[in-house]
């Protein structure tokens, strides 16, 4: 798996622990902090971090068009804050997100109590059903997604991990674990 260009968007958040994982699968990463950059890259991840300012950083930095343009043709998987910008809709009037999966989200959506929790919830790639234990952090929920979109892993009724395509979201951290199944996933996509 050493030949794949994987880059990280590093304008906010959580990117270095997805370096991390990924690098613990002997996989080399690329920080992305300019648009030009994502001409070098098979594969892109959005990491967790704060929607708002990361979307203010893409628009500063002139990330948007190229982003999409990546999303069209290539994977990318957003986690956390990374699918909040990567949905079709934002219950949020502050979010203009990318587009590139037909989901409906709220952010920070399991209240204001519980901002952090790990379960486990379980995941399934067309095998057998399997336990993930996943870290939510001001996590968002999936309100609704259209028949384009299919769920690959859940938490009680919360669909927590979706694809579309070449598109892949997590609401949860899977960086925040010893666990790479996801990162594993995103490679072979
Ligand atoms: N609550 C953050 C947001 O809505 C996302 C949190 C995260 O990425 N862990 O932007």
């Amino acid at each position: 798996m050493t030949d794949r260009r994987v880059g990280i968007l590093a304008l906010q958040g959580d990117f270095a622990l997805h370096q991390a994982a990924f690098e613990r699968l002997g996989v080399r990463v690329a920080l992305v902090k300019e648009p030009e950059a994502l001409e070098r890259l098979d594969r892109l991840v959005i990491p967790g971090g704060e929607a708002t300012t990361m979307q203010l950083l893409i628009d500063k930095f002139g990330f948007r068009q190229p982003l999409i343009d990546f999303g069209n043709q290539r994977p990318v998987w957003g986690t956390c804050a990374g699918l909040i910008l990567l949905a079709g809709e934002v219950v949020d009037s502050l979010m203009n997100p990318l587009g590139l999966i037909d989901i409906r989200v709220e952010r920070n959506a399991y209240g204001s109590q519980i901002n952090s929790f790990i379960e486990t919830g379980t995941v399934s790639f067309g095998k057998q059903e399997q336990p993930l234990e996943m870290v939510f952090i001001r996590a968002p929920k999936i309100l609704d997604y259209s028949d384009k979109v299919v769920p690959l892993g859940m938490l009680g009724s919360n669909v927590t991990v979706a694809k579309q395509d070449n598109i892949l979201v997590s609401t949860f951290h899977p960086e925040l674990t010893d666990r790479t199944t996801l990162h594993e996933y995103f490679l072979k996509m």
